[in-house]
């Protein structure tokens, strides 16, 4: 629903061809694809966990934080999502209008490629920027114009990652740190910090994703093991806008019983 080149139906239809038992589905900061899901998932055996993939910054640092099954009605947790969407607009527009300083581009470029419920971001403005023939893909489009340092980029508002999880929690979700690694071993969340937010009530930490390098998936588990924290893994699928493929990476069936007995917010849909 936020950016997945997929609708959250089709997105089921090929975890259960994929011969998935269960799946999350995590669009960031947005819950407004569980009912597709829910739907779509229905007499097919394939479980749903739902969940969110909320923007936090650490310092200048984006830290993305996964949520599962927390309570989609949450006061809190919705003027927090709505402020981040909120912010993550503005931010979008003026990204384009730097931009339009130096190509032929406009909003409605970008508006043209967002779906309704989408939360609008770069990969919008990477799909328009395809759509002009500027660049050849939505990876391309990361890698050149929307790359931070290429001089049109924006950061948006985003809360800390400790007040994110305290807003989970509170929505009786399951917060996990997604793909924490990906920048080595040095670059992994600073230990002191980790330790607040394991006491926070952080669940896990995604080990096993793509963008983990080696050295930093071996910094989380020894992380894990120290903190107490459950080590988790996902493909991180945007469907055709992003190398990523559904299931190549996955949590184990323990992880996620775990998982589901610490979520108090919503129950995963058995379809
Ligand atoms: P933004 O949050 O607007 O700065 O955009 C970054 C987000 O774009 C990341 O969280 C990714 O999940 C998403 N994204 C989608 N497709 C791609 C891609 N091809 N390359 C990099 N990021 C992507």
């Amino acid at each position: 629903m936020s950016d997945g080149t997929e609708t959250p139906a089709q997105l089921v239809a090929a975890a259960v061809a994929a011969g998935l038992g269960a799946v999350a589905i995590t669009d960031h900061d947005s819950s407004a694809g569980w009912s597709e899901a829910f739907a779509a998932a229905e007499g097919t055996g394939l479980t749903v966990i739902p969940g969110m993939e909320l923007s936090t910054f650490f310092g200048w640092k984006s830290v993305h934080l996964l949520a599962y099954l927390f309570d989609p009605t949450n006061a809190a947790l919705v003027a927090e999502t709505t402020k981040i969407r909120d912010a993550r607009l503005k931010r979008a527009e003026n990204i384009v209008l730097r931009i339009a300083a130096d190509y032929d581009f406009t909003w409605l470029d970008v508006l043209a490629q967002t779906t309704v419920g989408a939360t609008v971001g770069r990969p919008h403005i990477a799909d328009a920027l395809v759509a002009r023939g500027y660049v050849a893909t939505r990876s391309a489009a990361f890698e050149s114009i929307l790359h931070p340092r290429a001089g049109y980029f924006e950061p948006h508002y985003a809360p800390d990652p400790l007040v994110a999880i305290k807003l989970v929690v509170a929505a009786g979700g399951v917060p996990v740190l997604a793909h924490p690694g990906t920048r080595g071993r040095e670059e992994v969340i600073p230990e002191h910090k980790l330790a607040k937010l394991a006491e926070a009530g952080l669940f896990g930490v995604e080990v096993d994703h793509r963008d983990n390098t080696p050295s930093g998936k071996e910094r989380l588990r020894e992380l894990a093991a120290t903190y107490g924290l459950q080590m988790t893994g996902s493909s991180d699928y945007h469907g055709a806008g992003k190398p990523n493929r559904l299931a190549e990476n996955s949590t184990r069936p323990e992880v996620l019983e775990r998982l589901i007995e610490r979520g108090t917010g919503t129950e995963p849909f058995r379809g």
